[in-house]
């Protein structure tokens, strides 16, 4: 035995740390095993370095509005080494200050992979650990489909790696990460195409900001190639290859990245020694108060089938430590209303019900919604001006507003203050007795008539 805890979290990710640092706080004797780099995917290979890679093609765009607003046409041809170097070391900061952290709340951190011996104990690099409490929080991967030549293609963890930006590039995959990266890629000057087995991506969007996103998106340049399922990737010596089941074919790409969904990180920890059970899909399902099916071990974040989000897992850990710990017997994180971005080029920001799902649940009739579209300011003077769109979804006599969606310029920055707003059950007459901020685009979220 090397040594008890009162709390043990495996994964030094955003969930696991959060948790061990809160219940540190509160007198308990922490570790936190992580098996790789401290921060976990959102620091390493997430939200972290995919914001640097959407800043910098945000430049670009700036850039290429510049003539618009009287400036001499601005021509910074863009280095990715460059980037990816001071990136690097932005993270490599990150990583540090996160091993200070622990630190400073006295939890230890035990290097290497950790995996179950019992409900209570817990092996590391052949020493093995107890702790009254242990927290699953050993996040997700990425999925390689299980197709011939997949080999060729890299995931989300290989794009962060890449040394030199791929100059035609094929993203499958219609969720969020695949937009991303796809919309990255364009902005940054790649040829990119974006392949999906569907006539649309984003499903589980409000349709307007699939909508709107797919138009900005073609006339970006990106290829958009709808209805493709995938079935092959080669090399030959044109480069890379893909394989439709039409028979159809995409070749001379020198990257291909594979953004088709993520899996948990589950079936290397031997739940089954501890009891603890999976779905189907692998994933760990705790009930309100992120319990496992065992007593004394918990699951939290992307390892869980809740929402795959940084301050979801964040959220999640801390709670679970105030009611462990701080003597806050019912707390627990209430998953309803949580505010998502997308970024995409232009970002799309969104919380609460789609109109779909408004109608699904309060009938056509109990339903109003609001919805704008309009050039932002910003793009006064274009050419070709893209679009900000806007709707509230609103439920019943007093109208209260059930969904948010915004696509366009700000939307991501917009977001957080409505959410709050929501969240304490803002009507529609709440919003239009707010005093606008002229002029911006959000002030259209308390004007839409
Ligand atoms: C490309 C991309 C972009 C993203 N962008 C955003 C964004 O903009 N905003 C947002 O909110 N979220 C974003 N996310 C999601 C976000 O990164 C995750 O939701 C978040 O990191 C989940 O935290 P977690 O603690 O559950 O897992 P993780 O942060 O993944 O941490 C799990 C840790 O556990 C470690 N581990 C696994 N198994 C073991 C083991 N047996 N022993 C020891 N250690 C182990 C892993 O090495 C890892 O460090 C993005 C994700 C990706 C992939």
């Amino acid at each position: 035995m090397s040594g008890h805890y009162d709390l043990i979290a495996i994964g030094g990710g955003s969930g696991g740390i959060a948790t061990a640092n809160r219940a540190a706080r509160y007198g308990a004797k922490c570790a936190v095993i992580e098996a790789g780099p401290l921060g976990g995917t959102c620091v390493n290979v997430g939200c972290v370095p995919k914001k640097i890679f959407w800043n910098a093609a945000a430049i670009q765009h700036s850039m290429e509005m510049a003539p618009e607003y009287g400036f001499r046409p601005l021509h910074g041809a863009f280095q990715w080494p460059a980037l990816k170097t001071a990136r690097d070391a932005y993270i490599q900061r990150l990583n540090e200050r996160y091993g200070v952290g622990l630190m400073d709340n006295g939890v230890e951190l035990l290097h290497g992979h950790g995996r179950f011996v019992d409900a209570r104990h817990i092996a590391v690099h052949g020493k093995t650990y107890s702790a009254d409490h242990i927290v699953i929080a050993t996040g997700s991967r990425p999925i390689v489909p299980a197709i011939p030549g997949a080999e060729w293609g890299i995931t989300s963890d290989g794009f962060f790696a890449l040394e030199q930006q791929p100059k035609c590039v094929a993203v499958v995959g219609a969720g969020y990460i695949a937009v991303e990266l796809a919309g990255v890629l364009k902005g940054l000057g790649s040829e990119v195409s974006l392949l999906m087995r569907r006539s649309h991506f984003l499903d589980s969007f409000d349709p307007m900001l699939r909508e709107v996103l797919m138009d900005a998106m073609l006339r970006s340049g990106v290829n958009m190639l709808t209805r493709r399922q995938v079935t092959a990737a080669r090399k030959d010596a044109q480069g890379l290859t893909l394989v439709f089941s039409d028979g159809e074919a995409l070749s001379g790409l020198d990257s291909i990245i594979w953004a088709i969904g993520r899996a948990p990180n589950s079936g290397e920890l031997d739940l089954a020694k501890a009891g603890v059970l999976t779905d189907s899909a692998a994933y760990i399902p705790t009930d309100d108060y992120q319990n496992t099916n065992v007593p004394g071990i918990y699951a939290i974040g992307d390892v869980t089938p809740r929402p795959a989000l940084t301050p979801v897992a964040i959220a999640a850990g801390r709670r679970l430590a105030d009611r462990l710990f701080g003597g806050m017997n019912d707390r627990r994180l209430d998953y309803a209303l949580i505010p998502t971005v997308v970024f995409s080029h232009p970002p799309i920001g969104t919380i609460g019900l789609t109109e779909d799902q408004a109608r699904e649940h309060h009938g056509d009739d109990g339903v109003k919604v609001y919805r704008t579209q309009f050039t932002p300011m910003l793009h006064a003077f274009s050419a070709d001006p893209g679009k900000t769109a806007m709707k509230l979804v609103t439920v019943g006599r007093e109208e209260k507003i059930v969904g948010l969606h915004i696509i366009g310029e700000g939307a991501d920055e917009m977001l957080q203050g409505f959410a709050v707003a929501l969240r304490m059950g803002a009507t529609k007459r709440d919003f239009d007795d707010t005093i606008a901020i002229h002029p911006t685009s959000a002030e259209e979220l308390v004007t839409m008539r």
